[in-house]
């Protein structure tokens, strides 16, 4: 299944994902959500599997990201994993987002629908070796 598949990106709330993934959607690309269920049955869980993650063809992958990067704060290229955790110096970062309530959430719906930045969503970035968290 790797082989055919790009993951594109990892999300706390499957409701965040669902918005990324009917934009793409519209855009043509076909997009597979995993893990949504466990997360929705308890959001508790999405930390630990690491959240909703969302796949799409490799074909399609630079184009959604592309896609992506105009709906997100942060486009989601290879700057990422240049970063190094400031704790313990590994370069395996996982990008996490952190809207917390509601009202970051829907501003972050809000936003998207809009076509601008989301205003209350903020992104941290979370070490895989030592789960250290940083901005
Ligand atoms: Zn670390």
């Amino acid at each position: 299944m790797e082989d055919y598949f790009e993951l594109i990106g990892r999300y706390q709330y499957s409701s965040e994902a669902i918005i990324l993934k009917g934009k793409l959607e519209a855009e043509g690309i076909a997009v597979f959500m995993r893990d949504n269920n466990t997360v929705d049955a308890n959001p508790l869980y999405s930390n630990a599997i690491g959240g909703v993650k969302l796949f799409v063809y490799k074909d399609n992958y630079s184009k959604a990201m592309e896609i992506i990067s105009q709906v997100s704060e942060y486009s989601l290229d290879d700057a990422c994993q240049l970063m190094k955790c400031p704790n313990c110096g590994a370069e395996e970062i996982d990008r996490v987002t952190s809207i917390k309530d509601f009202k970051s959430l829907f501003a972050f719906v809000f936003s998207i629908f809009l076509g601008s930045l989301p205003f209350y969503s903020k992104h941290k970035y979370k070490c895989v070796k030592c789960k250290f968290e940083f901005n």
